[in-house]
């Protein structure tokens, strides 16, 4: 793992850039040279609102609108829990290898129809609301059946108030088992729409109690 000092988020940023083109090891992607990403950590000493080195690089013209508008611009978004589909896998590449020789995961397969439906219906929502609040201008990304790999991965063994409908019950314990307990964020039947660490700790510390009590 590399360390990165800097004093500003534009530094931060090209220097990683430069690290990956610089340290990334060669790998071959479906016969294709590429870089393997390398392991970088960022630490910015006094990050700075004007950046030098973010209005150096960015084109004058973007700069000049959001300096216009930074304080009419607002965003509208919200979580949408994903259906699992059969087809959807973490699974280990075939070609590429990481730095010790072991093949990187990557995913494949789609998302669930039904998750990008539910996208919409925020996306549309979202839309209706800025518009309500006056807004004369309205960016947003159309929801595709595209694979997410983000960091709130939840869901795979929830627990449920019978066995018929989940995995566990509610202090984490598998159903039909005595002493088998799981106390992570698969858990969780949704994640809501905050970051679900202080969750998954409040779950395991009653899943704990739980298990004190019952030996
Ligand atoms: C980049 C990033 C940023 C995030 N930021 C936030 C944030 O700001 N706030 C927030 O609330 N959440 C954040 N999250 C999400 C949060 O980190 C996870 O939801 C949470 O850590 C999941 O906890 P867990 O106990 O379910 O799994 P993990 O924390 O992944 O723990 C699983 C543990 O099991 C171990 N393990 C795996 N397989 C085996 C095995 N076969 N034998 C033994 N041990 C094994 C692993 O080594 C690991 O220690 C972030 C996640 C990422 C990736």
């Amino acid at each position: 793992m590399t360390i990165i000092e800097t004093e500003t988020i534009g530094d931060a940023w090209l220097e990683t850039a430069r690290r990956i083109l610089r340290d990334g090891a060669d790998a071959v992607y479906d016969g294709e040279p590429t870089r393997e990403l390398a392991l970088v950590a960022i630490h910015v000493g006094a990050p700075d609102p004007d950046d030098a080195t973010i209005a150096r690089l960015a084109d004058p013209e973007w700069l000049d609108w959001m300096r216009r508008n930074f304080h009419h611009v607002t965003q509208a978004r919200g979580p949408v829990q994903e259906i699992p589909t059969a087809d959807a896998h973490v699974e280990l590449d075939r070609y590429v290898r990481d730095s010790r020789g072991r093949p990187v995961v990557r995913m494949s397969g789609t998302t669930h129809i039904e998750t990008v439906r539910t996208a919409r219906y925020i996306k549309h929502k979202a839309e209706e609301w800025l518009l309500a609040a006056g807004a004369k201008q309205i960016w947003g990304r159309e929801p595709t059946l595209g694979l997410s790999g983000h960091q709130h991965q939840a869901g795979t063994a929830r627990m449920s108030a019978t066995a018929e409908t989940g995995v566990t019950d509610k202090f984490g314990r598998v159903w039909g088992h005595d002493n088998l307990f799981v106390a992570d964020g698969s858990l969780h039947v949704t994640n809501g729409g905050f970051n679900p660490v202080l969750t998954i700790m409040a779950l395991g510390l009653r899943a704990g109690d739980h298990i004190a009590r019952s030996v």
